[in-house]
């Protein structure tokens, strides 16, 4: 367990949120245990360096999946990476698609927000009348990053969309499907709510990096998706993602100008 002298020599500003794939994304990881009120993160926070960046990783299902979306710690993950001077997050994200045209292989970079959870703690105000701003829920500096990086890797995102967040961990129903579509849905998740909003509330940049691997149930005809063909979309294209990241990382400013930290 590192202690908090060391913990303080490699602080990052910058966090990757993402799934066990991306722990060979650090250069020099180093494993650090993280104590915060609302309990441990999903796993130890991997500290190391992306092209010279100092880098924050934390696996948000925790080592070999083990919390399913709707029981990861998201309090105790955002707390421990704002404990560690983290000030901006990267959440690279599957989707499932509700649109025809936007098929597995696409990366998109929402913009808005439908969530549909329940039952998680998605607030770090307990009490109090504290009303937090949400009406765009993801920073526009962190969004540019991506778009920009996307299309220096080749692989242009598609500039916002809709995210609507379900509870799971089941998949949708076709009517459930075709209801979100109906709503102006563009993509569908499990995981983005209440991530985001927690860092709005912690005053963290933030922004989604979503990959499809699927369309939807209501979305096609086809056979409706799979856990499996999910894993095996998102595990085609990490290497893509990651690319696509790491742009990002090398541009960042060290103050971007947005209104996340106010
Ligand atoms: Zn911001």
């Amino acid at each position: 367990m590192a202690g908090p002298q060391e913990r303080d020599a490699h602080r990052a500003r910058v966090a990757v949120i993402g799934g066990s794939g991306f722990y060979e994304f650090l250069e020099d990881p180093e494993l650090v245990d993280v104590t915060t009120p609302y309990g441990p993160p999903s796993a130890q926070v991997a500290l190391g360096h992306v092209g010279g960046t100092p880098v924050a990783f934390l696996p948000r299902h925790g080592a070999g999946h083990r919390y399913p979306a709707h029981r990861v710690p998201y309090r105790a993950n955002m707390s421990a990476l704002k404990a560690l001077g983290v000030t901006s997050v990267l959440a690279p994200a599957a989707v499932g698609s509700l649109r025809p045209d936007w098929g597995p292989g696409t990366l998109v970079v929402p913009d808005q927000v439908i969530d549909l959870t329940r039952g998680r703690a998605s607030t770090f105000f307990d009490s109090g009348a504290n009303h937090i701003g949400f009406a765009d829920p993801y920073c526009p500096h962190l969004r540019g990053a991506v778009l920009a990086a996307s299309r220096a890797a080749s692989w242009e995102a598609r500039d916002g969309a809709t995210a609507v967040v379900i509870e799971g961990p089941r998949f949708s129903t076709r009517a459930e499907s075709r209801l979100y579509s109906s709503w102006g849905g563009d993509v569908i998740n499990m995981t983005m709510m209440p991530e985001a909003v927690l860092a709005r509330e912690l005053k963290m940049c933030y922004a989604s990096v979503a990959l499809v691997t699927d369309h939807d149930a209501g979305t096609s005809p086809e056979e409706a998706v799979t856990a499996e063909a999910v894993f095996e979309v998102f595990a085609s294209r990490t290497e893509d993602l990651k690319d696509v990241l790491r742009r990002t990382l090398g541009t960042l400013e060290a103050d971007p100008t947005c209104s996340c930290q106010d």
